[in-house]
């Protein structure tokens, strides 16, 4: 008799799979891979695991094999080939495939919630109400505006439209439907969920006014024509060109022929905005995946894409693990952004995966950026990427001048120099609005004693504290300690304590001194934590409610402030020299971005730079607006350097409560490595990272460098294996990052 053995999934960092026995009372041919089970673990626990493959043999000795306990769904969570994609992430990221199953899901699944969507009351037109013409019957609805408000609201929707869809938009709704009702013209039916409508989801043609320009038409066609196989496009285009545009030609294209599009976003500032202008063009045919929902309404969004009545999926980072019976396209807004990247537990990047994706499900994936990546810059220079570009902004809107401006031995007022405070009051007088973008919150990143030279250093960290003057604390922007400001110094009780350097809350200060009549702005985590902060802020600057905003990067994405004709970086030095070879590109970036905000309206913008270092040829090409010539300077540099993307690295991490635990471990690991790989790798380390203290763990590093993926899986796979059963392992968290973005 042959058997049947469940080969399981669960969430634990254990690398292997758990075998098991069909529950009792089910019949064999029910079970698939994508399943959740209950399994019974350990001595007396209870854990959702799912099927990963059914087999007919076990290692495991036949008294120690135990049964499952239930199958949770009937159906698997999602299909064969989405599960190829987590097994693909399993062993490139070197991860647990449990961990990546389970982080792939929503955490209302993990806990075996059921992944069924709850019946909705769906109201539709009864074959009366389809007959009905409001106007001939004047007395019955006319007095009732909102009774015919809905009433049209539901005709709109061929399938009938979802109670809560209703309430959404119509305010006290509950009386209006219930006449309705009574009058015959409405019924209630129930459904799993509201079916899109067809016919609001593309041709909403009011919507579609703006004509794509020759650039524009170009990008849409390419990528159109190339949508039925795996093609990896970049479209490079300035910020301001209509890049956004492109994508919603693109989404609809992909709609009409009947499939489903993943737009992933980076994670902060952009989200309202991309959804007003989806919802503007498709209706409510979308949902949205981001970290602002609820669990029980991420669940309903997941199931919706993943069962194929969402249309378009428009999420974060972790959308990209959203299973999509039919999809037909990926967009990738601002590809460069490092919120693709996740930097803790399963650390995979939503990029490469989408990419990954794309070749697995044979579509296309569209990388768009006003400043990609060094990555795709070579993988569109060796020709792996079709580059499309966008060189002009829409209506010919001029791009903005940078100016280079040399603060040295120039009068400064706090943070600012003479020179821009001046530009800043002229923009004042002619009412036009200001951007000053300093990647700082707080109001000085350090307290000094003037007496002892004493610094205020987090105790568990290696990084100085944070002064926050609103709340007379000094903080940890690494581990969220936080404590009252001393009155004294804590080494000598002096009590000259000084605060150096500059925030954006002292920013925000300095200006409200230097210009009491000006309406400031400041835009950063601490003055956005509330819910729909942000949101106001917005709407406050577009209504022209603000002279000044000052923000930190949260402002540099995406938005669009018609408004703005003069941006100032406040600090520019800060990218340039740093222990990080990314820092330039990421200043780079960042600096292309903020610029991008001024101008973008009918004024001319005007950018200014503050630096120490005027000469500095990086920030030279920048002034041209010559991201080109910026990346061939920096390729050629990291080319030179053999750094990413001219080489494949790999950071081991380890921490623990002394340094000595930390390095004894990363020096076993080495040696095996270097048994193994006899001088193919080259491996860097162990060092202290950059950051050699975070929240109490002394933090060590080992980097490890192929010149190609092969070579580098080929060692890591069996080593990493090897690892994990080292004593020395048990001592310290450790943490394997595969491309590494931050090495801090
Ligand atoms: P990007 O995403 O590249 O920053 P957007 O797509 O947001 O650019 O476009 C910038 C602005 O230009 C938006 O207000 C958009 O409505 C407008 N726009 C885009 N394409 C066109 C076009 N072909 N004709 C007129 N206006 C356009
Ligand atoms: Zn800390």
């Amino acid at each position: 008799m042959t058997m049947l053995i469940l080969r399981v999934a669960l969430n634990s960092p254990l690398r292997s799979l758990f075998d098991y026995l069909p529950p009792d009372n089910y019949a064999p041919g029910l079970f698939a891979p994508g399943q959740r089970l209950q399994v019974p673990f350990g001595k007396s626990s209870v854990r959702t695991g799912i099927i990963i493959s059914i087999a007919d043999t076990t290692q495991v000795a036949k008294h120690k094999l135990k049964k499952a306990l239930a199958l949770l769904d009937e159906t698997p969570l999602f299909p064969a080939r989405h599960l190829k994609l987590i097994e693909w992430a399993s062993h490139y990221y070197h991860h647990p495939l449990g961990d990546v199953v389970f982080t792939s899901i929503p955490s209302s699944l993990r806990k075996g919630k059921a992944a069924k969507l709850k019946q909705e009351v769906i109201w539709r037109l009864t074959t009366h109400g389809k007959t009905y013409q409001g106007k001939l019957d004047p007395d019955e609805l006319s007095r009732a505006k909102k009774q015919l408000a809905i009433f049209q609201f539901i005709k709109q929707h061929q399938n009938g439209v979802s109670q809560t869809h209703i309430k959404d938009k119509f305010e006290n709704a509950r009386t209006p439907l219930k006449e309705l009702s009574l009058k015959n013209l409405i019924e209630k039916t129930t459904a799993a969920t509201e079916k899109p409508d067809e016919s609001v989801s593309c041709q909403n043609d009011n919507a579609w006014t703006l004509k794509p320009n020759r650039e524009q038409q170009n990008a849409i066609d390419h990528i159109i024509n190339a949508s039925t196989a795996y093609h990896a496009f970049l479209l490079n285009g300035v910020t301001g060109s209509g890049k956004t545009e492109v994508y919603l030609h693109l989404i609809r294209h992909i709609l009409v022929s009947g499939k489903q599009v993943l737009v992933l976003i980076p994670e902060i500032g952009l989200t309202p905005q991309f959804i007003d202008r989806i919802r503007q063009r498709f209706g409510d045919n979308f949902v949205a995946l981001h970290s602002g929902l609820s669990e029980a309404e991420r669940l309903i969004s997941w199931l919706k894409a993943r069962d194929g009545t969402a249309s378009v999926v428009l999420g974060t980072r972790s959308a990209i693990w959203t299973p999509m019976p039919k999809l037909g396209m990926i967009i990738i807004d601002e590809e460069h952004d490092l919120s693709y990247k996740q930097q803790d537990g399963l650390r995979y990047s939503a990029r490469d995966l989408a990419l990954i994706r794309g070749q697995k499900e044979k579509i296309p994936v569209v990388l768009g950026s006003a400043t990609p990546s060094m990555e795709s810059m070579k993988n569109a220079r060796d020709g792996r990427y079709h580059e499309l570009l966008l060189s002009k902004r829409v209506s010919n809107a001029q791009l903005p001048d940078i100016q280079i401006h040399d603060v040295r031995n120039e009068k400064m007022h706090g943070a600012i120099s003479q020179y821009l405070l001046k530009n800043i009051e002229q923009r004042l007088h002619n009412k036009q609005q200001t951007l000053l973008f300093l990647n700082r919150r707080g109001y000085a990143p350090v307290i000094m004693c003037h007496d002892c030279g004493f610094i205020s250093q987090c105790p568990r960290c290696h990084v100085y504290m944070t002064f926050h003057k609103h709340k007379n604390r000094l903080q940890c922007h690494h581990c969220g300690h936080s404590e009252r400001l001393p009155n004294a110094c804590p080494d000598c009780s002096g009590n000259q304590l000084i605060d150096v350097g500059h925030g954006t809350e002292r920013l925000e200060e300095t200006l409200a001194e230097l210009l009491p009549a000006a309406k400031i702005l400041r835009i950063d985590r601490d003055s956005t934590r509330r819910k729909g902060s942000m949101q106001k802020m917005l709407e406050d600057i577009h209504a022209g409610d603000a002279d000044i905003l000052i923000g930190t990067q949260m402002l540099a994405k995406g938005h669009h402030f018609p408004d703005v004709t003069l941006v100032g970086i406040v600090d520019a030095d800060r990218g340039l020299f740093s222990v990080d070879y990314r820092a330039s590109e990421r200043m780079a970036q960042i600096l292309m971005q903020v610029s991008g905000r001024a101008g973008r309206g009918e004024s001319p913008g005007t950018v200014i730079v503050q630096t120490h270092y005027p000469e500095h040829p990086l920030l030279n090409k920048l002034a041209l607006h010559d991201y080109d010539q910026f990346t061939e300077l920096l390729l050629e540099e990291r080319q030179q350097t053999q750094l990413p993307p001219y080489s494949f690295q790999v950071l081991i991490r380890a921490e623990a409560n002394q340094q000595a635990v930390a390095m004894s471990f990363l020096n076993i690991a080495r040696t095996r490595l270097q048994s193994l790989a006899r001088g193919k790798l080259e491996i860097y380390g162990p060092v202290t990272a950059p950051m050699e203290k975070r929240a109490g763990r002394y933090r060590l590093q080992l980097i490890i460098q192929a010149g190609n993926r092969q070579t580098m899986k080929k060692f890591l796979t069996p080593w990493i294996e090897n690892l994990e059963k080292l004593p020395e392992a048990r001592r310290v968290r450790w943490s394997v990052d595969v491309d590494p973005q931050d090495m801090i």
